[in-house]
């Protein structure tokens, strides 16, 4: 049996959705989201959320994800607030206990499960989570603190056109054969 629905519900078992080959698409309002919504300049936006629980030919419980969202940061080089695109694609592997989770290939990432049923907000939460980056920043090119450097190199420029000084250009040769 295989269900797609619309709308995620709070509370899953995670064993159980795999075994359904269960599909879930939904949002979630950032707002929710309180650990994230700290590390934002606003929350008002959702995160798109899709997913798919399967099991694969070796009998492990998998979750792929995809995560969308757009959030507001502020950039550490200007401190001006910035948008940026936060996505993520992960893929967990549910496991019951230590020594299974020592078996599964390194690549894929371990997310212990017990009979309690488990938060997805939570779940999705902690992905969006690993996807913010530690320093965040403007890309260099439209970061407006680097627009500040280039005028201040400008207006230098300019001051030294204002003094006039037919040798300023030789001596500007000389130091420069020194170097
Ligand atoms: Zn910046």
């Amino acid at each position: 049996m295989s269900g797609r629905r619309t709308g995620l519900p709070n509370l899953i078992d995670p064993l159980r959705l795999c075994e359904l080959g269960a599909e879930l698409v939904g949002e979630y309002p950032l707002a929710q989201m309180p650990r994230l919504a700290s590390l934002l300049v606003k929350a008002n936006e959702g995160v798109s959320v899709r997913l798919a629980f399967s099991i694969d030919l070796a009998g492990t419980h998998v979750l792929s994800g995809q995560l969308d969202t757009e959030v507001e940061l502020v950039c550490q080089r200007c401190l001006e607030v910035f948008v940026y695109p936060l996505a993520s694609t992960f893929k967990l592997v549910f496991v019951t206990n230590e020594r299974r989770a020592a078996e599964i290939a390194d690549d894929l990432e371990p997310f212990h499960v017990t009979a309690e049923p488990v938060s997805l907000q939570s779940l999705v939460e902690d992905e969006l989570l690993l996807s913010v980056p530690q320093v965040p920043r403007h890309e260099f090119a439209v970061c407006p603190a680097q627009r500040v450097v280039q005028q201040s190199e400008n207006a230098a420029e300019q001051h030294n056109d204002d003094r006039q000084n037919p040798f300023a250009g030789l001596a500007d040769l000389m130091k420069r054969n020194k170097e």
